[in-house]
Formats: C-alpha cells, sequence, structure tokens
C-alpha cells in the first residue's frame, strides 16, 4: 500500500450505509460522480421508501405488470435466476418477511408462526413474470414484494468501477459497507480486513489481499436483534421465513464482478460451509472464506487473494493445502 499521504478518501452516507471511495489522486468533482451514481441507482431499487421503481413493481402486484428501466430491470433478471434453483437459499421475493421482522429497523420482534406461514404463500420466485420485450415485471401474487437488498449493493459497485475506470482511474477502491471493489494494485495489492464477528466494529480477524478483484462480506453480526437469549440476524432462510441458523457467523466471497459476490454469499450462507465447497469447485472464478462459529476461518482456495490471520483465537483451514 502507498503511504498515507497519497491516498485521498471521500466518504458519504448513502443507502443507509457508510461508502468510502479511494483514490491516488485529489478529484472532488470525480467523487461527486461516483455519489451521484450511487444515489441514482438507491433511488431505482431501494425499498426502504414509499417511491422507487422496484416499489413500483411493488404495489403493481397482483394487479398489472410495470415497465422498468434497464438497469432495473437486469437486475431483477439476475436475482431471479439465482432464486430459482431449489438448493438456492437466495430469493428475491423475500421482501414480505423482511418487511415484517424489521431485523435492523425500530420495532424488531419475532413474528407469530403462523404469520411466517402465511408470508411464505407470497414469497415464490416462480411467481414473478418477466416479459424481455416490454421489459415489464409482474408479480403473480398480490402481497408479493421484490427486495434486491442482497445483490443492489454488488451491482452498484461494480457500476462504481466502470465509471473509475472510464474516468481514466488505476488505482481506486470503493466500500460500499461491506461490499468493496477494486481497481489496479497499489504496492501489490489491496488490503481489506476481514472483520471479527460481534467483536465491535473495529476488530479484524484478518486481512485479505487482492488486485482487480471485489471482496464481499454477509455476516450475521451485521444486522440482528436479540429475543429471550437469541440472536435474529437479517438473512432469512426462505424455505423457514426465519433467520438462516447454521455453523456460520460470516462469508466472504473474492470474485471479479461484486454482483456475484453479492449473490454467492447469500447462496453460500444457505448452503454451509461443507455443501458451499463442492458448489465452488466448479466455480474457480468465484472464492470464499468462511468464518465459523466455533472460531475456523475455511478458506476455499487462493487463487486470486493472500490471507493473513491476525487473531490467534482462529484457526485457519485451507482448502487447497
Ligand atoms: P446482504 O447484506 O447482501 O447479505 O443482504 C442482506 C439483505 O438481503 C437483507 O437485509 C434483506 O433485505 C435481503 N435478504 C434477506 N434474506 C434474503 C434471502 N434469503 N434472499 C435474498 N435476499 C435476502
Ligand atoms: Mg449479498
Amino acid at each position: 500500500m502507498p503511504a498515507d499521504e497519497s491516498v485521498y478518501s471521500y466518504s458519504a452516507v448513502l443507502m443507509g450505509s457508510p461508502i468510502l471511495l479511494k483514490l491516488f489522486q485529489r478529484d472532488e468533482a470525480l467523487a461527486g460522480r461516483v455519489f451521484n451514481l450511487i444515489k441514482h441507482y438507491e433511488d431505482l431499487f431501494t425499498v426502504n421508501r414509499a417511491d422507487s421503481e422496484v416499489m413500483r413493481v411493488n404495489r403493481a402486484a397482483g394487479r398489472e405488470p410495470v415497465t422498468v428501466s434497464p438497469a432495473v430491470y437486469q437486475l431483477i433478471k439476475c436475482a431471479l435466476a439465482a432464486s430459482l434453483p431449489a438448493a438456492s437459499a437466495f430469493n428475491l421475493t423475500i421482501g414480505p418477511l423482511v418487511k415484517r421482522w424489521r431485523i435492523g429497523f425500530q420495532g424488531d420482534s419475532v413474528p407469530p408462526a403462523a404469520e411466517i406461514e402465511d408470508l411464505l404463500t407470497i414469497t415464490r420466485p416462480q411467481d414473478v413474470q418477466l416479459d424481455d420485450a416490454r421489459r415489464s415485471v409482474f408479480l403473480a401474487r398480490k402481497g408479493m414484494e421484490i427486495d434486491l437488498g442482497a445483490i443492489a449493493k454488488g451491482y452498484i459497485a461494480d457500476r462504481v468501477r466502470d465509471l473509475l475506470r472510464q474516468s481514466g482511474v488505476e488505482e481506486g477502491l470503493i466500500n460500499l459497507g461491506g461490499n468493496v471493489q477494486t481497481l489496479g494494485a497499489p504496492r501489490g495489492g489491496w488490503s481489506i480486513g476481514l472483520k471479527k464477528p460481534f467483536a465491535g466494529p473495529d476488530a479484524l480477524a484478518g486481512a485479505i489481499e487482492v488486485a482487480n478483484k471485489s471482496v464481499v462480506t454477509s455476516g450475521t453480526y451485521e444486522r440482528y436483534f436479540e429475543q429471550d437469549g437469541r440472536r435474529y440476524h437479517h438473512i432469512l432462510d426462505p424455505r423457514t421465513g426465519y433467520p438462516l441458523d447454521n455453523v456460520l457467523d460470516s462469508v466472504t466471497v473474492i470474485s471479479t464482478d461484486s454482483l456475484d459476490g453479492d449473490i454467492w454469499t447469500t447462496l453460500l450462507y444457505g448452503a454451509g460451509p461443507e455443501r458451499g465447497l463442492t458448489w465452488l469447485a466448479d466455480r474457480p472464478d468465484i472464492e470464499a472464506i468462511f468464518v465459523t462459529k466455533s472460531r475456523e476461518i475455511i478458506l476455499s482456495s487462493r487463487r486470486h487473494f493472500r490471507f493473513t490471520l491476525l487473531d490467534d483465537s482462529y484457526r485457519v483451514i485451507d482448502c487447497t493445502a
């Protein structure tokens, strides 16, 4: 990494997250364009406000198809493809359950089981109908809601990378609160912290060094509440309607596109490390770091990153060793 004085950091709060842009030249105008681009996509994708293109689709559920802009259509199509395989824990129609649980928002509590049961009937990805010619999306059942929260940041991180590249930036980094996308390899690579789960915002379990790669983490420690001694976090199991419960505290994915990373963290979270590793055997472009509750750090492979352990209470299991 270059000496700190040559790094220019620009920050903002967007999409409910701290956003950090790092450049090696001072360029406020470019930083402004980056933040405007993020805002533009947030306005299209958000479901945390009354209005957005995705909210227009949701409001028309059970009534009529809605024509959307190319970016929204592309992202919904991609999220649907990730949701349809039977073994997938990714579900773009998880919206009604996310809204009911309110995890990470005020008023979160465990909903009655009967309500969860009811909501599961309107969270079927098969009920999303796309029409490529019209670029329209139709949610076939009343009450259905698309939620792109698990994928939007990845898509946006890639668009920021494209903008930086088009602007002549050779080395830079964008961090959208858990989704990091990098350009170039300043002094051999970018060092990205792997957070130590449930240990405060600055505690690190390790460091990941990459060049021209995205690093995306999904963790149960990011957003959760506790009730009756149990922890409920924000990644829901579409099969049960309750938070995914397995041996994992977090999953990090290293990939070229942050969109892939964002999808795969959810897929791998749902699969767990054992099954996840078998899926990854067919995908040399996707690499994962699983952090388990029993303090293991499992590296699926190390083709495109270097890993340094920073906390001795963890044990590294390197599947390529
Ligand atoms: P991420 O931070 O990328 O892991 O995404 C978490 C967000 O995705 C949640 O806050 C929800 O908005 C949404 N979400 C929760 N569970 C799922 C799921 N099983 N499939 C797709 N999106 C989900
Ligand atoms: Mg994700």
